[in-house]
């Protein structure tokens, strides 16, 4: 997977634990709720002491920067001693923060690119940490805050990135190109089924006895059949074998539309 994480000024120590002591076994999605912010611009924001906050990643138009290294703990999902999630506390769990915008309908959105980049990160780091995906948490899972606030107001927004947390990745042009021959064989094989199907429906209507009128005869030639047996035109042998073809049920059928069994 390449991805690019850029080292940010990093976070003061005075705005996180600058040691972790748990494993990492969540990571929490948060925004900024900025306008417009930059990933650096945070980094840079919290590098200045007494902060009271910090995350691990700031992920911007400008790429994904890391404030808070892995083995420190971000200030990040406390605020409160009445938690929503029982386990998930700021010791492990990775935090990254979204820069996002206010539209003109004044709410807040975050950039697909930036929501893209994001996700990358997260499976880069859920793969580096073995975090399962129902361990990637929005913050306002932790703790009742409307963050990140546009995935709390748009559930959808938030089960479409966890759904790209597992999905497979795009795809080279190689893979691409491997996928698209592959596909192309499977569709030469079908239509080589296709062919051998035609010819035997051919064999079938060429070759195949109808002795009686039962289930072995189609369905649409059986009452016109059962007219011509009625009328007489049509009698078995000594053994009641009718032995019609194909082309007969066809010419029964034919005469019985033109009214030749009415009685
Ligand atoms: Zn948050």
């Amino acid at each position: 997977m390449d991805i690019q994480i850029k080292q940010g000024p990093q976070c003061h120590p005075s705005n996180c634990y600058t040691y972790r002591n748990d494993d990492i076994l969540f990571i929490v999605i948060h925004f900024t709720g900025n306008n417009g912010d930059t990933a650096l611009n945070n980094c840079t924001f919290f590098s200045g002491a007494n902060r009271k906050a910090s995350a691990n990643y700031f992920v911007g138009n400008d790429g994904i920067y890391q404030s808070v290294p892995d083995n420190w703990a971000a200030w990040a999902v406390g605020g409160t001693k009445i938690y929503k999630h029982p386990y998930c506390r700021n010791m492990n769990s990775i935090s990254i923060e979204m820069c996002s915008r206010i539209g003109a309908d004044g709410k807040y959105y975050i950039r697909d690119g930036i929501v893209e980049q994001t996700i990358k990160l997260t499976r880069y780091l859920m793969n580096k940490y073995g975090v399962p995906v129902e361990n990637v948490l929005r913050h306002y899972d932790v703790w009742d805050k409307k963050c990140p606030e546009p995935f709390v107001r748009q559930p959808e927004l938030w089960e479409d990135f966890k759904r790209r947390l597992t999905g497979s990745e795009d795809l080279t042009m190689e893979q691409y190109n491997e996928l698209k021959d592959l596909i192309n064989a499977q569709a030469a094989k079908i239509a080589d089924l296709q062919n051998i199907n035609k010819q035997l429906v051919n064999v079938v209507q060429t070759t195949m006895v109808y002795d009686f009128n039962d289930d072995n005869m189609p369905s649409w030639a059986r009452p016109a059949v059962q007219a011509a047996m009625d009328y007489g035109a049509v009698q078995g042998d000594e053994n009641g074998r009718l032995g019609l073809s194909y082309k007969d049920l066809r010419a029964i059928c034919r005469e019985y539309r033109c009214g030749m069994y009415d009685k």
